[in-house]
């Protein structure tokens, strides 16, 4: 990759973020950012590190009318040591490629476009938080560019990464959810692309979750699309279910984003000496497992929130209760160990970390 640094004048940059300022999620953007184009024939091409900004598309480009769309979502931290780490990056880049090969678009070089993202990272390392618990969102994204509303996969691409500062997600303290389970939306169906980090499957959630929020439930529960049986995911977080010795989560079918911090969570667990089994999870066993006192903890996982509590699960109208609505030991111990791997508070022993800086 050539890749070109367009720096911004010192006069001009926005300052970074500063200690205990307040951070909308995802609402800010660092500086700079980092965008490369794809043409047939040529291939990546044109990348450069610049002033965040907006750029202009034609009203008919194809990303905006048939939805070829694709992003990812990662972290980079201040660490305990000074300096800044990124948390099994490469993956996510990984991901965006089995993203792009459903959706019909090119892959990227997974360790080029890695060494463009720590250079830019590094650029705009002031914005990079260090109140406890914050980080810096980095969101890669590739979209159809080809100024053309005919039914076809765009010709050319346009990648780029964008960072926005973030703060502690559980800044009241990490309170249990309650979620719902859906019974008459489904996410993904089986064939379809809920595997793949598309925009099409955020769109499709968002009714489902709207009603959800008006009945005071904080996410959904989606069960599969075929037979509405089995427990795929919550919101957007792969979800666990702790019994006595024994960790359960959905195993990956196609329709199930498989995530990083799932990834993460199945091989802490194992390394503590826990069973973890990835297998089709039948909701009238959940239920009837929370409510015999089987099923102890449960709770979901992913890169913004890294482990969320689920305090309740509403089925059919009951409210079941979990772990009497309090954080269970096992999910906050996992919760440290991975934000504290992430901080670089704890040793890595899964050689999970890379610096920046
Ligand atoms: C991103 C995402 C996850 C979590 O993946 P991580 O790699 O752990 O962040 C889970 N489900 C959906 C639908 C997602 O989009």
């Amino acid at each position: 990759m050539d890749l070109k640094i367009e720096t911004i004048p010192e006069g001009e940059l926005k300052g970074g973020v500063k200690p205990g300022q307040d951070l909308d999620f995802g609402k800010d953007f660092s500086d700079h950012m980092f965008q490369m184009r794809y043409s047939p024939g040529t291939g990546w091409h044109d990348a450069v590190i610049k002033k965040y900004e907006d750029f202009t598309l034609s009203p008919a480009t194809m990303c905006l009318h048939y939805g070829q769309l694709i992003f990812e979502g990662l972290k980079a931290y201040h660490r305990a040591d000074g300096k800044i780490g990124f948390f099994r990056a490469k993956e996510n880049l990984k991901r965006i490629n089995v993203s792009a090969e459903r959706m019909c678009m090119p892959a990227v070089d997974v360790d080029e476009t890695y060494e463009a993202m720590r250079r830019l990272v590094e650029l705009d390392k002031d914005w990079v938080p260090h109140d406890e618990g914050s980080s810096l969102y980095i969101r890669p994204t590739m979209i159809g560019v080809d100024p053309l509303i005919r039914l076809k996969a765009s010709d050319e691409y346009l990648f780029y990464i964008i960072c926005s500062p973030v703060g502690l997600y559980y800044a009241n303290g990490m309170t249990p959810t309650k979620i719902i389970v859906e019974e008459e939306y489904v996410r993904a169906v089986r064939g379809g692309v809920g595997f793949s980090k598309t925009a099409a499957n955020y769109a499709a959630s968002m009714l489902p979750g709207k009603l959800a929020a008006a009945k005071g439930f904080d996410q959904v529960l989606w069960l599969d699309g075929v037979e509405q049986r089995y427990v795929e995911e919550v919101g957007s977080m792969n979800i666990f279910f702790k019994y006595k010795d024994t960790l359960i989560t959905s195993a990956l079918n196609g329709s199930i984003l498989p995530g990083i911090t799932r990834d993460s969570v199945i091989q802490i667990a194992r390394s503590w000496g826990v069973e973890v089994k990835e297998e089709p999870v039948d909701i009238q066993q959940v239920v009837s497992d929370i409510r015999s006192g089987k099923i102890v903890e449960v709770f979901g996982s992913g890169t913004a929130a890294v482990i969320s509590s689920v305090g309740l699960l509403c089925y059919r109208d009951e409210d079941i209760v979990i772990n009497d609505q309090q954080i269970g030991d096992f999910t906050m111990k996992l919760y440290d160990e991975l934000t504290g791997i992430q901080y670089g508070k704890k040793e890595d022993p899964f050689d999970w970390t890379t610096l920046v800086d």
